[in-house]
């Protein structure tokens, strides 16, 4: 029995979706978790058990875990109270050691001690707490969604101009889609070696290529202004977005620059028998959202 945390989320709802349909798993073989089991009506109509457990009350985790042979933990809102995500899967790695499963979860690319991004230490101390378990395991370190790219684009094109603090850091864009497909294929392959993936997409790109390819889809240049890090925070605050959240997204611009985001692997064909999307091919398919 496999079980799926944060299976009303984005990526949660695909990663089920793919399970069932491109995997063939059996509606009855799947348990999927929510606070709010309500939402997940039309699967539990086709015999899917909807279970409600709530990391941030570790007691329901055991009955809600229990049963389960393998366990993706979905990771929570990096958004938040600080030391709250990391508390949260703390609880849920700890009640799925004691289900005695094979423990799965979300992470993202290198995310060790020094990773510029505020949320990596959550990342970083639940892998760890995860081998620490003794359980058999599989981390997908998930590299930079191409959604991500949704929140600044369409500003950016609407603007003229795209503001990164980034340099010439290189990202590998995947979609969300690639992910979960891959995850669900390594779910249900019922493998049991404990094992790290690094799902990446097809190429690592510049911020400027990044623009370059916007710009083609929207019909637009978008020329690319790099910033310091300082720089970035100013200009993200004056257009309104409050400090804490401000600080968190020039992090992200920190880490592409490191260069710890430009990894490429072969991992999701190779678990999931598809080559991952290129971008220009994203990009045109959200042209509406791009230019909106
Ligand atoms: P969503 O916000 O769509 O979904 C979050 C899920 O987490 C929901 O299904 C929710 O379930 C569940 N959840 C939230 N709090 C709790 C809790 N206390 N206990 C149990 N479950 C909880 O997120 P996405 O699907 O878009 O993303 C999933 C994760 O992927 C993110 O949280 C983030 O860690 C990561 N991410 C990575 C990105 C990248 O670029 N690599 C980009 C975006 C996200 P419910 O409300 O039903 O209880």
């Amino acid at each position: 029995t496999i079980l799926v945390t944060g299976a009303t989320g984005q990526l949660g709802q695909r990663v089920v979706h793919h399970l069932l349909e491109t995997q063939g798993v059996a509606p009855e073989s799947l348990i999927l978790l929510s606070r709010d089991p309500g939402k997940l009506s039309d699967l539990s109509a086709r015999g899917v058990q909807a279970r409600i457990g709530d990391f941030d009350d570790a007691a329901s985790l055991g009955q809600a875990f229990d049963g389960a042979d393998r366990i993706l933990i979905i990771s929570t809102d990096a958004v938040g109270e600080p030391g709250k995500r990391l508390r949260q899967h703390l609880a849920a790695v700890s009640a799925a050691a004691t289900a005695g499963a094979h423990i799965a979860y979300t992470s993202m690319l290198a995310p060790e001690p020094g990773n510029p991004v505020l949320f990596a230490p959550d990342h970083y101390g639940t892998e760890q707490a995860i081998k620490e378990t003794g359980r058999p395991y599989t981390i997908f370190r998930n590299g930079w969604y191409q959604e991500n790219l949704l929140m600044t684009l369409p500003q950016a094109i609407k603007m003229g101009t795209l503001y990164t603090s980034a340099g010439e850091g290189r990202t590998s864009h995947i979609a969300r889609e690639d992910v979960a497909r891959a995850i669900a294929a390594s779910l249900a392959s019922g493998s049991t070696e404990s094992i790290t993936y690094q799902l990446t997409g097809p190429e690592a790109l510049t911020t400027t290529d990044v623009a370059a390819l916007a710009g083609e889809v929207a019909g637009k240049q978008i020329p690319v202004v790099n910033l310091t890090d300082e720089q970035l925070l100013e200009g993200i605050k004056a257009a309104g977005v409050p400090e804490g959240f401000a600080r968190l997204l020039v992090s992200f611009d920190a880490n592409a620059r490191t260069g710890s985001n430009s990894l490429v692997t072969d991992d999701v064909a190779t678990l999931s028998g598809q080559q991952p999307l290129p971008l220009r091919a994203f990009l045109e398919s959200s042209k509406a959202a791009l230019i909106a």
